[in-house]
């Protein structure tokens, strides 16, 4: 595996589309991170709080840390003073506990609720009118640290690209009218859509993703101890 040319190469396929590359480096070593961050890509996606924390004390700090995954309310307070976007928020609890760890560390967390759309009972997220109180809920506005820039969403785990992209588009759909119906206020403002991995990337962008969220099509098949 060759991360640089890995990198140009989706690099390329991202040509033109508005969006971003989060290079998921979750289970690699801070070597291959460092490797990352010399070819020019600082934006980096973990998804267990230790690794996260263990990886941003040694690696240089202009790098860009996004949790991905499920988090548990309790493991928020490591990443609060560093986190730069939260993506995977998928209570109101949870975004209770961040505003509270965020303004402990003096800082406005940004979020994004993470939306149910795969068919698989085990993914996390909001279902979408859950989402949608959510958004409109009074409770927000008493949130003065935490911002609320998008949505995320994980299509299901299938080789039918057309049930990915009709996963994605629904999800499209669901953003636009957010977009359309709450208003923008220093709590909200839904600019983001995080969408699409390694298999699904260029499905994604098609479907109107700004970030992608790249592991295995960048670092290879991932090893779990
Ligand atoms: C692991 C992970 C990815 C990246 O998966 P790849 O298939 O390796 O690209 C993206 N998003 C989330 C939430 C993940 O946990």
């Amino acid at each position: 595996m060759n991360i640089v040319e890995n990198l140009n190469k989706i690099t390329k396929n991202m040509a033109g589309y508005p969006a971003r590359l989060i290079a998921v480096t979750k289970t690699h070593p801070v070597e291959v991170l460092q490797e990352t961050y010399d070819a020019g890509c600082k934006t980096f996606g973990e998804n267990k709080v230790q690794d996260m924390v263990a990886k941003w004390e040694v690696l240089p700090k202009d790098i860009e840390w996004h949790m991905i995954g499920h988090l548990q309310t309790n493991k928020v307070k490591p990443i609060a003073p560093f986190v730069s976007l939260i993506h995977s928020v998928d209570s109101f609890k949870l975004l209770l506990e961040i505003n509270k760890q965020a303004a402990k560390a003096k800082r406005v967390i940004d979020c994004l609720l993470q939306i149910h759309i795969a068919q698989e009972e085990t993914k996390f997220g909001f279902s979408q009118q859950e989402a949608e109180a959510a958004l409109h809920s009074e409770a927000l506005a008493g949130l003065k640290n935490i911002r609320i820039v998008g949505l995320m969403g994980m299509a299901s785990n299938t080789d039918d690209l057309i049930q990915v992209r009709l996963e994605f588009r629904g999800l499209k759909q669901f953003f636009e009218r957010m977009k359309a119906t709450v208003p923008v206020s220093e709590r909200c403002e839904l600019k983001e859509l995080s969408m699409g991995m390694s298999s699904d990337y260029e499905t994604a962008l098609q479907e109107g993703s700004t970030l992608v969220r790249v592991g295995s099509a960048i670092f290879g098949a991932r090893e779990y101890a």
